[in-house]
């Protein structure tokens, strides 16, 4: 057939507009966006006309092109923040948006974004109040701070508190502590970015409380800690601790500051977990500003917590930089409801999911396990064996980075063709309509079951007809 009748086969898009059959989808969606998905599609028949001399088998017919039209139309509905099951064995895990929120976090976040609310308006003197006010109440009295206030994220905390502190000036820190975080925060770049000049003392391996005192001079505006969240040094160490530093400081009328990176309000230890440094501990050993994220360990929202002398941070309230990097009120909403869990400390491994899911017993995610195992034997092809075996979970986000926790994963392994097959499964799992994120190792796919929170829709997404049909089966 010559391009030309083939040109003529595409129907007239205002005839495709009236169609009866497209009513619904009229209604669904509005006439503009019907009208620009038809356009596009026709558009692009031509193109292939025009550069392969054939028709598209989607535009063969009337009915396969308005059907790929309302495909087109509900798959730009499809948000690209999908949720899904993350048994990546990383509990949090930054690409995945690392804590997920209490309950009582997400009923503050709707009502936040459902009706106007106090967030700058003080109810008793009907006056202006300050966004961070209940926020800051709530970590003063949770450590032991004469104040606190609240920014976009602990990056954002590490910048303010340097340039509030230290801009045009020299901040010390151990050579062992000028870490890099992932994502492109590196103490040094960071320092800059504030206008400090860093002043590295000590070796990597070791550094001692003379090193601090013999760098300390006229231009002297901080000393620093930085907690060395994701890698550790073993061997012969040496560091010094905050309470030693803190007495230095304040002999030299200096103040200290300690970027903890994750921190955990809570006493891990009582949850069979590693210990981490905790804010309140600082605050008790003089450190003068604590920084550390709402979304790690302490299982909020994305914020940066800064707490610490009272005079300190109400000059980083002040800054010019505060109103760049202050939070929404839906942060503020989240973030407030997860502290007012920790005023009920016992309650922790039942109100706030982070803590439920670093607390889970290796037994229990056994038997998890085991159940599964069972109830998806016949789902997968039978070229795929489905087994179980403990492996260890990793807490993610720089935390306890040593400290891994023992898990039990289900575990999907192709009886044969190893890499390709392998990926192809792990793929497959990928574009289920609630992506499954596991791991690679061993010539196996490995499901940490750790976070599965949701076990019966788990299973009944992958019994569905259909989902298992590509990639799995062949
Ligand atoms: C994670 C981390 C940061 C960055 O915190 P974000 O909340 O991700 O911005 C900074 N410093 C340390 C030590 C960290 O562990």
């Amino acid at each position: 057939m010559d391009s030309q009748s083939l040109y003529s086969r595409l129907p007239a898009i205002d005839k495709l507009l009236n169609d009866d059959e497209l009513a619904v989808t009229l209604t669904k969606h509005g006439r503009e966006a019907v009208l620009q998905a038809l356009r596009q599609r026709l558009e692009d028949a031509r193109r292939i006309i025009r550069d392969h001399g054939g028709l598209p088998g989607w535009a063969s017919s009337r009915q396969t092109l308005l059907d790929t039209v309302r495909v087109d139309l509900e798959r730009r509905r499809q948000p690209a923040l999908r949720p899904v099951f993350n048994l990546s064995g990383t509990v949090l895990h930054t690409n995945l948006g690392r804590a997920t929120q209490s309950e009582s976090a997400i009923a503050a976040v709707v009502q936040a974004m459902r009706h106007p609310v106090t967030l700058e308006y003080d109810l008793d003197g009907a006056g202006r109040g300050h966004r961070d006010h209940a926020v800051s109440e709530l970590l003063r009295e949770l450590t032991g701070a004469e104040a606190a206030c609240v920014v976009n994220n602990n990056a954002a905390a590490v910048l303010i508190v340097l340039s509030t502190v230290a801009a045009g000036r020299e901040v010390i820190v151990s050579r062992g502590e000028l870490v890099e975080i992932g994502g492109a925060f590196r103490m040094p770049d960071v320092m800059r970015q504030a206008g400090c000049r860093l002043v590295e003392v000590g070796a990597t391996n070791r550094t001692h409380l003379r090193d601090y005192a013999d760098a300390i001079g006229p231009d002297t505006a901080l000393l620093m800690k930085a907690h060395t969240s994701n890698y550790a040094i073993q061997g012969f160490t040496s560091s010094v601790g905050e309470a030693e530093l803190a007495q230095l400081a304040a002999q030299h009328g200096l103040p200290l500051a300690t970027d903890l990176g994750s921190g955990a309000l809570a006493d891990l230890t009582r949850f069979g977990l590693p210990a981490e440094p905790m804010p309140q501990r600082m605050i008790a050993d003089g450190v003068s500003l604590v920084s550390f994220s709402g979304d790690k360990l302490l299982g909020g929202p994305q914020a940066g917590l800064i707490i610490g002398d009272a005079e300190w941070i109400a000059r980083i309230q002040k800054h010019p930089l505060k109103r760049a990097l202050r939070c929404d009120k839906m942060t503020l909403a989240a973030l407030e409801a997860t502290l007012r869990l920790y005023l009920e400390p016992d309650r922790l491994v039942d109100t706030l999911p982070t803590l439920m899911k670093l607390g889970r017993s290796q037994q229990l995610i056994r038997v998890q396990a085991e159940r599964l195992a069972k109830r998806l034997s016949d789902v997968f092809d039978p070229e795929i064996a489905v087994g179980h075996a403990p492996c260890l979970s990793q807490i993610g986000s720089g935390s306890l980075p040593v400290d891994s926790l023992p898990s039990w994963a289900l575990t999907l392994k192709p009886r044969s063709g190893k890499g390709a097959r392998l990926e192809s499964l792990a793929a497959a799992l990928r574009s289920l309509p609630r992506p499954v994120i596991g791991r690679l190792a061993d010539d196996q796919l490995w499901l940490d079951l750790r976070c599965l929170d949701d076990e019966d829709a788990f299973v009944e997404q992958l019994m569905r007809p259909g989902v298992l049909s590509e990639g799995l089966t062949q």
